[in-house]
């Protein structure tokens, strides 16, 4: 069983943030003016935290790798102009202090960070004792246990001001985004620790702006508590992450166009409509499973019969024309074709289980028959 964590809520972090909680600004900072700019323009949209990387994980050297530690102040400054809390990616004691020094409001740990317990406790030692917010993005990987271990590690160096990012994961498999979202591992992150809040990094999801608002859309309808969205006075001339880049007034649009969700924690109707409602999907799983079971008993029927007649299990002429006609019956009822293949596969394999037992329990009783 997993330990709790302790976690400060973002309304309590200090800065009247609201959820939710918006991080926006440039991927890399690259001059003074650039994020000065940047921020000016940003400053005329709702938003909570400036965001500027100042040292940058690239893949392959050669590319552009942060303009370093005199970033810092620029960014510090672009934040003061608008009265915004600034926030960059730390991956080192060196950046820590530095940042710290430099009066950043707000840290994150980068994706290739979180993968390295060694890293991440470097990062957590270098914290100690400072009250500073911290946001962790997923590691690269689909671990959810790593990404766990970095709470769990900021916790042990008392830190409660605590958000997870989600920015996909990276993969082999031909997909339309840069890191696949696997929505269902952020969902189990919110499953396990309802008070940890989750911010949805499109940007880094998509890789590139087409798909940015139906990601930060699907986020928002899910009920994550904030987005992070990379953006930039010139996108196409950025130092990094060019094409996933959006201009200050892009983000302001995309902004009006999300629709927020509403948390139902404190809305009593909403909270007593969905309590039916899930009253009836609570009986209707009920009956589901009591059908199954019903199923399961007359598939123990035909195994005795089978076994009596020595008959074989499995029967492919009749498993596909079972097959045909659900996915005949599924279509008609909306259901994909897909999930019509897996239940029923699933169901086959139940089935093909219970007819092995059957036959095996009455091969061993028909033995001690024998004997007596
Ligand atoms: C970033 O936020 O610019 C960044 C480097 O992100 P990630 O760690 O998600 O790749
Ligand atoms: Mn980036």
């Amino acid at each position: 069983m997993s330990k709790d964590l302790k976690i400060t809520p973002i309304s309590e972090w200090g800065w009247n943030f609201q959820t939710p909680l918006i991080m926006t600004g440039p991927c890399s900072v690259e001059s003074e003016e650039q994020v000065r700019e940047t921020a000016k323009q940003l400053s005329n949209y709702r938003f909570d935290i400036l965001r500027g990387g100042i040292w940058k994980p690239r893949t392959r050297p050669n590319s552009f790798e942060g303009i370093g530690s005199i970033g810092l102040k620029w960014l510090k400054d672009a934040g003061n102009e608008i009265g915004k809390p600034v926030a960059t990616e730390v991956a080192n004691v060196k950046h820590v202090y530095e940042a710290l020094r430099m009066g950043i409001d707000v840290l994150w740990i980068g994706a290739r960070t979180t993968v390295n317990p060694f890293a991440v406790q470097e990062i957590c030692d270098a914290l100690q004792g400072v009250d500073i917010p911290v946001l962790v993005k997923n590691p690269i990987n689909p671990d959810l246990e790593l990404w766990i271990g970095a709470f769990e590690r900021l916790n042990r160096s008392g830190i409660t001001k605590l958000a997870a990012i989600h920015r996909g994961f990276s993969t082999h498999e031909k997909s339309k985004y840069r890191n696949i979202p696997r929505w269902n591992i952020p969902i189990e992150l919110k499953r396990r620790y309802p008070q940890l809040p989750i911010v949805c990094d499109p940007s880094h999801i998509c890789g590139t702006r087409e798909y940015l608002r139906e990601v930060a859309q699907t986020a928002l309808d899910i009920g994550f508590e904030g987005l992070h969205l990379e953006s930039h006075i010139n996108p196409d001339k950025a130092l990094s992450d060019a094409k996933q880049q959006i201009t200050p007034e892009a983000f302001g649009e995309m902004m009006l166009q999300l629709h927020t969700r509403e948390s139902i924690e404190h809305n009593p109707v909403a909270e007593n409509q969905l309590e039916i409602l899930r009253g009836k999907i609570d009986n209707l799983d009920n009956y589901l499973l009591e059908m199954m079971s019903e199923r399961m008993d007359i598939v123990r029927e035909i195994a005795e019969y089978k076994r009596e007649n020595n008959l074989a299990i499995v029967q492919p002429s009749r498993w596909t024309e079972i097959l045909e006609n659900r996915l005949e019956t599924g279509k008609r009822k909306q259901l994909t074709e897909k999930f019509i293949k897996e239940l029923f596969h699933a169901m086959h394999k139940e089935s093909i289980h219970h007819q092995t037992e059957v036959m095996l329990l009455n091969g061993e009783n028909s033995e001690v028959e024998k004997k007596s």
